[in-house]
């Protein structure tokens, strides 16, 4: 009896196809987590921008909180100058309203620089929202094909799974059972076709009355070193 060996080729072929699209769908999850992190990566910069400018209001609210404060206590010093009884009294009351001036100045500078800086920062906020939205829109593009390409190779592996179960049927039992086997084992490849007089998947030789049975197409041979069915090439050409 002839051994069908192009239904075997046919399953293996086929399992290959099923592995490499199953390989793909294993890896769409963390392909899809990885354009999130990307997405939330670019978003941090716009977050940190708008925390730059929030700190920024408060220094300059704290900073206007301050200058109120000392402008209060110097009116109550320019007060005081009227009742002062003595003449030390009077210099120092002078001085601290001198130093209030002094600081006002300073702190209004602080606060004007913090308004020139919070341009500065509003200009990066807006900035990072252009980035991000360019980004968003890229990352989206490449979420949706990495979709589009994972539903079909869903479709396009359930049809060779439907495939694959046709065929098994038409191939006897034994030999399926054997092919699982070798399958299971080999790392999902069971079948090596002959490379010259060798096998294509150990590089054993294989020895020529071997070479002939296999020619002839009638038994079922393994490879005597990786264990794997052997075919002779001119079946699949067959
Ligand atoms: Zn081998």
């Amino acid at each position: 009896m002839d051994i069908e060996f192009d239904k075997l080729i046919h399953l293996q072929e086929l399992d290959a196809e099923i592995i490499h699209l199953s390989h793909f769908l294993e890896n769409v999850p963390y392909k899809i987590e990885d354009i999130t992190k990307k997405k939330e990566e670019v978003f941090q910069i716009v977050t940190q921008a708008k925390e730059k400018l929030a700190q920024n209001q408060k220094k300059r609210r704290d900073l206007e909180a301050d200058v109120k404060a000392i402008r209060e206590k110097a009116t109550k010093y320019n007060l005081q100058l009227n009742e002062v009884k003595t003449n030390i009294e009077y210099k120092s009351l002078l001085k601290e309203i001198e130093e209030s001036k002094q600081r006002i100045n300073e702190m209004e500078d602080e606060i004007l620089n913090e308004m020139l800086r919070a341009d500065e920062i509003e200009e990066e906020i807006r900035s990072a929202n252009q980035k991000y939205n360019e980004a968003e829109k890229e990352l989206s593009k490449e979420k949706n094909i990495l979709q589009q390409k994972q539903k079909e190779s869903e479709a396009k592996r359930d049809k060779l799974n439907k495939e694959k179960e046709e065929l098994k049927a038409k191939i006897p039992d034994d030999l399926i059972r054997l092919y699982l086997k070798i399958f299971s084992s080999k790392n999902g490849i069971a079948l090596s076709p002959l490379s010259g007089e060798f096998c294509s998947l150990c590089h054993m030789r294989v020895r020529p009355q071997v070479l002939n049975e296999l020619k002839g197409n009638e038994n079922i041979i393994l490879c005597e070193n990786c264990g794997r069915i052997l075919y002779w090439l001119a079946q699949k050409e067959a």
